[in-house]
């Protein structure tokens, strides 16, 4: 098989899984005041450390959580439940971790700011959404379909002052995009462990350490009260480590991924497999996401799939079903959402994959013309 929908999730690294086994034996609850707690909330914080470290944060500012989906929706809570009527900035084009949250809080007043043709927001028309009660702004800052880079920088340095949050969903950037928060003047940002090589169920919230923060889970004081749960040290330590190997390989695997990239599409050309990319400009090298004229997303995912190519139609959320991706329909229209894939790669992706995958592409256009 030829996987090539790691923007959906990634296997599990072996490093990962081998540290996960070490600290398996560390069973203590860290609340416990006795020597077997202790030492689990030592480990535990070992893990938050290397974590903070390798993204330039206090230690202090991060939080674990079970994902991605559960650090917006408690970034979108927080706010909501901190403010009578919040107005929050989005755009059209989030995850539905961010777009559901936002459709069920009857507290929150939402507008959605223009993005153009490549996805990307116009900084201008952001401007001009704020109101007097607007508490935030959240956004992605790699999209999990288009790979569309958001500029981040420059939405801070718009709203330097005037006190409005900015929230960034990093789930998709982390190891494929620079990611150094020292540069990245936000409040909280959200990060996904699977996307990493950690398991699925662990993510991160960084929250900003005079940014306040009302939890949405209730419980015992861990987390320093804002996340109430007995805390998973094994799964702490995995995505301490994915965090870890995402930054230090970083250089490496984004040129390994931007060679990929202009493999899989020069492979496309010079086959004559007709395509357009939905978005070029400012694109995360994983995200490969392709029009394909000549063949509805459907049926291209089931003839992929029978020749054992995993790819996505979409997001993975929204994976079973035949709904056009939310994404693309905003950037131009339902019909070429029909037609339209997600490929993505990541730095275990091989030259021969890449190759194989592309003359499979072509012997489906054969058939079908
Ligand atoms: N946001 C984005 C941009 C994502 O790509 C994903 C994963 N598809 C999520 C949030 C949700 O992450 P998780 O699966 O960890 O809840």
């Amino acid at each position: 098989p030829i996987y090539l929908d790691y923007a959906a999730t990634n296997p599990l690294d072996r490093e990962i899984l081998s540290k996960m086994m070490m600290v398996s034996t560390h069973y203590g609850n860290p609340s416990s005041v006795h020597k077997l707690g202790k030492n689990a909330k030592i480990r535990l914080e070992r893990a938050r450390e290397l974590i903070a470290d390798n993204i330039f944060v206090d230690p202090n500012e991060i939080i674990f959580t079970s994902g991605a989906t559960e650090s917006n929706n408690t970034v979108l809570e927080s706010v909501s439940r901190a403010n009578k009527n919040a107005h929050i900035i989005t755009t059209k084009l989030e995850h539905k971790s961010i777009l559901e949250k936002l459709e069920q809080d009857k507290n929150i007043e939402v507008s959605f700011v223009e993005t153009d043709s490549e996805g990307l927001i116009n900084i201008d028309d952001l401007k001009s959404k704020i109101r007097d009660n607007t508490k935030l702004i959240t956004i992605h800052y790699v999209n999990n379909e288009t790979g569309t880079i958001q500029p981040i920088k420059e939405i801070c340095e718009m709203l330097r002052d005037t006190g409005i949050l900015i929230h960034i969903d990093a789930a998709q950037a982390l190891g494929h995009v620079p990611l150094d928060m020292s540069k990245l003047d936000v409040d909280y940002m959200s990060i996904s462990g699977h996307k990493i090589g950690a398991p699925k169920g662990i993510g991160l919230l960084y929250i900003k350490s005079d940014s306040k923060l009302n939890p949405l889970i209730y419980g015992g004081e861990q987390e320093r009260g804002r996340r109430a749960g007995t805390e998973n040290l094994i799964y702490a330590h995995a995505i301490s480590v994915g965090v870890r190997k995402a930054v230090r390989d970083f250089d490496e695997r984004r040129a390994t991924e931007q060679l990929l990239k202009n493999l899989f599409l020069s492979e496309l050309n010079s086959l004559g497999v007709p395509y357009e990319l939905n978005a070029s400009k400012n694109v995360s090298p994983h995200i490969i996401n392709i029009y394909l004229p000549f063949v509805t997303t459907d049926i291209m995912l089931t003839r992929l799939d029978l020749k054992d190519v995993y790819v996505s139609g979409g997001s993975a959320c929204n994976a079973g079903t035949v709904q056009p991706s939310h994404v693309i329909t905003d950037m131009y229209d339902e019909n070429r959402a029909n037609r339209s894939i997600r490929v993505s790669l990541n730095y275990m992706t091989t030259e021969d994959e890449i190759k194989k995958a592309a003359t499979i592409f072509k012997e489906i256009y054969e058939s079908l013309k």
